[in-house]
């Protein structure tokens, strides 16, 4: 029936409208996604004054893990990571993969000194819980840059900015480690 057929083409359009804002292999937030989310973030922390971290979390040394283990390994080692972060984060943190073995995550109402400590849970986590191939462990470490909003930030893609230039220090520092840009 006509019925039907609206009810099945709005499902449809949400499914597509999903699929647009998804990273198909992790299930998170595609970049996409996570800007138009994080926007609404910043714009409310700006408008109530409220404070919010973003974290940029790279995994180390990935190419070796591929070249070591094959791209498949690599590509399950992504999306447990992923999934790890959906059991060790809030229901109110937004979470993307920003890029090849990178990820994005903004913690609303978090400051650098409780976005410290959810970093190293990450991290530790991380760390702790190795993966396996051919039944032996393969260990994987995280770097982590942060940047708290600050008021004088316009926009996302600033504090985001500044977060990457932690990372860039984390990984300059030897890797698993956070670093963080106030
Ligand atoms: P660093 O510690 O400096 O981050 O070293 P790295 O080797 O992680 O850095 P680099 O950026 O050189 O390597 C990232 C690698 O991630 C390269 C690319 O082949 C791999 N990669 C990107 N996307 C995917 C993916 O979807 N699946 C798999 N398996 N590998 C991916
Ligand atoms: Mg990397």
């Amino acid at each position: 029936t006509t019925a039907t057929a609206a009810i099945q083409n709005a499902q449809l359009h949400t499914e597509v409208q999903k699929q647009a804002i998804t990273d198909p292999l992790t299930g998170l937030y595609n970049r996409r996604g996570f800007f138009e989310l994080g926007r609404r973030e910043v714009e409310r922390a700006r408008r109530f004054d409220r404070t919010l971290t973003v974290m940029i979390i790279d995994i180390d040394l990935f190419k070796d893990i591929n070249d070591q283990h094959g791209h498949l390994f690599g590509d399950t080692v992504i999306s447990g990571i992923a999934s790890q972060f959906l059991r060790d984060l809030r229901q109110i943190d937004l979470i993307g993969r920003y890029g090849g073995d990178e990820f994005v995550i903004l913690l609303p109402e978090t400051d650098l000194e409780n976005a410290n400590q959810v970093g190293e849970r990450l991290r530790n986590n991380t760390m702790g819980s190795p993966y396996f191939k051919d039944n032996k462990p393969v260990h994987i470490t995280l770097s982590i840059g942060a940047a708290t909003r600050k008021p004088e930030d316009e926009s996302l893609e600033v504090i985001i900015e500044r977060a990457d230039q932690a990372l860039y220090l984390a990984k300059e520092g030897g890797r698993n480690q956070m670093a963080a840009i106030p």
